[in-house]
């Protein structure tokens, strides 16, 4: 079978990865699948991302906030197995993504590339 968006658009990615997932709709900056594709090639290991983008309906549905960067295509979630939540963190701040969401308990960091100054908050 042929998947819906099982285009290959970095060097470790594919655009279904970003899709949503209740429509397969999807909408990706460009910097941010840079910034997401440097990290994995710094950090040498899978990620896996929970959340790329988002219709309004399933923003809604996961409890994302009505201005949620999912909605523009900007914003990921990402995760990565056996592999310390805050040393994930350094390297995804030496690459330098505008916003940064720290899920210490649900094991997830929050990416997104917003323009403006950087914003760092605790989840
Ligand atoms: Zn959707
Ligand atoms: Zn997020």
């Amino acid at each position: 079978m042929i998947r819906i968006n099982d285009i290959k658009i970095a060097a470790y990615f594919s655009l279904y990865e970003f899709e949503c997932p209740c429509c397969r709709r999807v909408m990706l900056s460009p910097d941010l699948l840079a910034r997401v594709d440097h990290l994995r090639r710094v950090i040498n290991r899978p990620i896996y991302i929970n959340s790329g983008y988002r219709c309004k309906e399933e923003n809604q549905r996961v409890g994302g906030v009505p201005g949620s960067y999912h909605l523009l295509g900007i914003a990921v979630d990402i995760h990565i197995q056996d592999f310390l939540l805050s040393d994930l963190l350094i390297y995804a701040q030496e690459i330098g993504f505008n916003g940064i969401g720290f899920y210490e308990n649900k094991n997830f960091l929050h990416l997104d590339v917003r323009s403006g100054p950087k914003h760092f908050w605790k989840g």
